[in-house]
Parts: C-alpha cells; structure tokens; sequence
C-alpha cells in the first residue's frame, strides 16, 4: 500500500526501501518522517534536516548524540550492529576512507553523515555510503573538542557558537558560509549541548568566573540568548542525567552539582554540595549511567562514581590516574571491566601496556571498548569479563608508510566504525 519514497537527492532516481536509511541507487544518507507514516505516506529528507520537507513537523530526534556516542563526553552507547559474531571483525576493508590535511583531531557522525575535523580546524563532511566527500569548512583552532554535529548543522563552540547550516554539507566543493554567530565571553567547556531545539554552553573565563547560556531560536537569522546561571570556580563538561543536565564545580575545595531541570519551556537551576569531595580537573568530561555520575576527582586524577539520588551523595573510587573514560551498560551499579564501565588510565590501559591509548575510548553496544593506539593499532576490549583484549591494524593501511601512525579520534554509529589518525586518515568499516 505505501508509495515508493523517493530519494531526496537532485538527480537520483533512487528509492528508500521500508526501515533503511539510505537510498537504494546511490547509497545517499536520509532521515525518514515519522509524522507522514501516520497519514501512509514516508518522506525521505537530506540527513541533518531539522524538520520534514513535506509536512514540516520537527524530525524525531535522532539516536546518535551530537557528542561521540559512547564516549565519556556522549554518556550512554555507541548502537552498533555486531550481526551474528561474537566480537569485534575488522577484517574486511574500509568502505571509505577521506584524507584530512593535518592530523584528525575528531570525528562526528549523525545521519550517515561524517564529518572529520583535522587539527588545523578544518571539517570535512562525507556520506560514507555514498561514497561522496561533500563541503569542507574551516572552523578555526580548537575546534574540534568544541564541536557537536546537530540536526539543522554543525555547532562549534569556543570563544563564540557558530552555527553552520545542514544545506549544503554533502555537496563536493560547496562554500558553505555560517549561520549566525554568537559572543560568549569567554570560553566555551566542551562542545555546545543540545536539548531538542535549544543548546545549552557551559563558558568560563580566566577569572575562573562561568555563566551558563540558554540558546533558543536556532532556526533564525540569530539566535536568542540568556545567562541561566553563574558562579565562580572550576566546571565539567555539561552531561545529560535522564532528562535533566547537570555539571560539577569546585570552588576553593568545595564541589557543587549542579542541575538544570526542563519543565516544558523552562529550566530549573539546582546545587547540591558534593561532601568531601577533592578538586576537580577543568574541561574533563563528567559523564551519567542512569542516574550515576562518573568524574575525574583530585590530583590523583581519581575516576569516581556518584550517587546523586543518594542522601549523602554516595561516591565510590573506581581507579586512579585516570586520563580519559567510558562509560557502558549499565545495569547492577558500575563494575570494573565487569561488562559495564571500562576506564583508561594514564600509565596503562587494561589488557596490555604494550602501546599507550592516543584516542578517548569509545563503547560499543554491551559488547566491549575500543581505544586507539600510539602504534597505529586499535585496541578492542570485550566487557565479557573473559579480559582476553585483541589489538588490530586497520587493514587499509598495514602496507602503507601510516600503519603506525598513532589513531586519534574514533566514531561509531550502528553499521559504521570510524578512525582517524595523525597522519589525516580517516577509514570507515562497516559492520556485519
Ligand atoms: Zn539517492
Ligand atoms: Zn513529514
């Protein structure tokens, strides 16, 4: 009964066969309404459109997180689709590769859309599945730690939000200009963090003074924005805790949780005093399972868990010196590369300290981590307690003069496994 939905690409004939993604001719990415499926009919829209070009409702929001998902930044699980194996097979060849002009410095994907940002700050979006390299950007200096990929376009923080617009990203040699930009007064912690059509900043001064910005009306020539709250001291990273946000900071010794509730159209400033609790580190990411919190506390770099829920706000030492994390499943409290949080520190990661972690680690459904590594390799670590690690070259470059560069960003999203290193390569596998 349903009619053919065609692709929504200029020039393909292509049709978008019932639960995929792509289209059928031409591999080209798409976002299907599922407002339109009610009245039978599905429209197929270029990848990150904010609303339906048929109907206009707001696209349903995505599953991929505007962070890497899986990472300590996106919380939560990189879906991936393992198929019948058992573990990890990066045997078979990259069906894509793209080669950045300076070291990858991270990797976004949201859509089927790719965008890989080199060191120098210059964005390169691709299709992956179709085989397309589309625009490049540039953004600037640091901007990749500051960059999240959105429905609507690219977000980049930093000293100000720029936004630049969906259009045009897959079209080859496109130039494609900002849409707004907007002041912020100082520097943005992390990248810009979207809650449906608002974006939230977390920005701090050298004054150790933050202010968080509310940023609405994103869709139009400029955006509106308010200071929703502000202080003194050291902040995390905005992290998601079900359907509020929260971030830490410490003043003189003392750490606040703080947390931003959403009732409809407003937001409630909430802190709570962490007991006890030692410094923080600026800028690091802060991340939630459920409800728990895991942060990098103290000079010792500890990885903590929280409670919040927790009268007393319970904490637990999972380790220390602790560079960078993930976090897993998450289902009977955090275990120790148990199968539900695996954690990487600076002296050794686990399995092996044959080759030092160069990349945030990254969690793949509820089967296991991947870490990229100083050799070039990467390393997979199964969260099946069996603690039996397997470190891969990737395939496309054992022959090559780049085997051994060192793998600094890595992406997953359902089918697809991205790397990027520092000599500017970035290869995308796709799974089962
Ligand atoms: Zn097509
Ligand atoms: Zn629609």
């Amino acid at each position: 009964m349903s009619k053919k939905t065609q692709c929504p690409y200029r020039g393909c004939n292509g049709s978008i066969a019932s639960g995929a993604e792509e289209c059928g001719a031409k591999g080209h990415p798409v976002v299907v309404c599922k407002s339109c499926k009610k009245t039978g009919e599905r429209t197929a829209n270029r990848p990150l459109s904010r609303y339906c070009r048929i109907c206009a409702q707001r696209l349903p929001e995505r599953e991929e997180w505007s962070y890497p998902r899986g990472s300590a930044h996106g919380g939560g699980l990189a879906k991936v689709d393992f198929g019948e194996r058992d573990g990890l097979d990066l045997g078979s060849h990259p069906v894509f590769t793209v080669k950045l002009e300076a070291a990858c410095a991270g990797l976004l994907w949201l859509d089927g859309v790719l965008c890989a940002i080199d060191q120098l700050g210059q964005a390169t979006f691709s299709a992956p599945t179709a085989g397309l390299t589309g625009a490049k950007v540039s953004l600037g200096d640091g901007a990749a730690p500051r960059s999240a990929l959105v429905a609507g376009g690219l977000l980049v923080g930093g000293r100000r939000v720029t936004a630049y617009p969906a259009g045009q990203v897959l079209e080859e040699g496109a130039a494609i200009a900002h849409r707004w930009h907007l002041d912020l007064g100082g520097i943005s912690v992390g990248p810009p963090f979207q809650v449906g059509d608002q974006v939230l900043v977390l920005v701090g001064d050298q004054d150790s003074r933050w202010k968080l910005v509310h940023v609405t009306r994103l869709d139009q020539e400029a955006p509106s924005s308010k200071v929703m709250a502000s202080g003194r001291g050291t902040v995390t990273t905005l992290c998601r805790v079900s359907q509020d946000v929260c971030f830490l900071c410490e003043e003189k010794g003392a750490v606040h949780r703080h947390t931003l509730e959403r009732t409809g159209e407003r937001w409630k400033h909430q802190q709570v005093q962490i007991p006890t609790a030692q410094g923080i580190h600026g800028d690091v990411p802060l991340a939630a399972v459920g409800r728990m919190l895991v942060a990098i506390i103290g000079p010792q770099r500890s990885l903590w868990q929280i409670d919040p829920s927790h009268p007393r706000l319970e904490r637990r030492l999972i380790t220390q010196g602790t560079r960078d994390f993930c976090v897993a499943g998450f289902t009977r409290g955090l275990a120790l590369l148990g199968g539900e949080i695996s954690f990487f520190g600076d002296r050794e990661a686990p399995g092996s300290g044959d080759s030092r972690p160069t990349s945030s680690p990254v969690s793949l459904s509820k089967r296991g981590a991947l870490v990229g590594l100083e050799d070039g390799r990467v390393r997979w670590i199964p969260f099946d307690g069996s603690g039996s690690t397997r470190s891969y070259r990737l395939a496309a470059l054992e022959a090559t003069t780049v085997a051994t560069a060192p793998i600094t960003a890595i992406c997953a999203a359902r089918k697809h496994l991205a790397f990027g290193n520092a000599d500017g390569t970035v290869c995308v596998y796709r799974m089962a």
